[in-house]
């Protein structure tokens, strides 16, 4: 049986007043063992205030992106052991936006994947199509494109403890979500690879779904059978919002 995850992506955005507000806000409500593990991914600049914050409570928290050598000189860059010290659980990576913005190809987010395991995170791979290539009929070969290299580069197995996140580059941010008919249909896809190699892995395996997520698509999505939980962007922002996506996870 697969515990949920609901799990918050700050992006850039805070500022140390409203994170206090905002993490006091999910405390207060989140103290008992809810249906899904919650995570919090602030800017890592915040992971101090944040993880003080989360002192007492069952809240988990989490980064947006590491590098994927585990030290160097690479200025600006952060690594997975530094994380780990500020007692991040997870790390969000090959997300659509680094993708996209910082050109990261299939190769750099593998490195970055067995990098974050072996400094002891647990790695949030994002997949997902743009609409050109979802109109394009290419959603199954991206996908799995995406999902291959790590797969050849990590091996199945790596997969024991990690969280999928599909995330149709589409609806990122847009206001637009996967139908649970849609989500569904490449969540199943993704599991089903897995199963390929492994199935006590594929069955295990926590794949969430992010894309406008919020209050009153929530529970839609979660009701189907291959969706564990989400990835939350801009709806991770507002207390209330996020708190119903989070009970949304039965
Ligand atoms: C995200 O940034 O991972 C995301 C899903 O954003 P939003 O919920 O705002 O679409």
């Amino acid at each position: 049986m697969r515990k949920g995850l609901v799990a918050a992506n700050w992006k850039m955005y805070g500022q140390r007043e409203d994170n206090a507000a905002l993490i006091s806000a999910l405390n207060a409500e989140l103290t008992e063992q809810n249906g899904a593990d919650i995570l919090v991914c602030p800017p890592s600049v915040y992971l101090e205030q944040i993880k003080a914050l989360l002192a007492d409570s069952n809240i988990l928290l989490g980064a947006q992106n590491i590098h994927s050598e585990e030290s160097g000189a690479y200025t600006g860059e952060i690594s997975a052991g530094m994380l780990k010290e500020f007692g991040c659980t997870h790390v969000i990576l090959g997300h659509s936006e680094r993708r996209a913005l910082f050109q990261e190809s299939d190769g750099f987010i593998a490195g970055k994947f067995t990098t974050a395991q072996a400094g002891g995170l647990i790695p949030i791979l994002c997949v997902g199509e743009t609409q050109a290539q979802r109109e394009a009929d290419e959603t199954t070969d991206i996908i799995l494109g995406q999902l291959e290299v790590v797969l050849q580069h990590a091996g199945v197995a790596a997969f024991t403890n990690v969280v999928i996140a599909y995330e149709p580059v589409w609806a990122i941010g847009t206001g637009l979500t996967a139908s649970p008919e849609q989500a569904q249909e490449v969540h199943a896809l993704i599991r089903n690879k897995i199963a390929e190699q492994d199935t006590a892995v594929a069955g295990d395996i926590r794949i969430i779904y992010g894309g406008s997520v919020k209050a009153a698509n929530a529970a839609e999505l979660f009701a189907q059978q291959d969706i564990d939980g989400g990835l939350v962007g801009g709806a991770s922002l507002i207390a209330e919002e996020f708190l119903e996506i989070c009970s949304s996870y039965t």
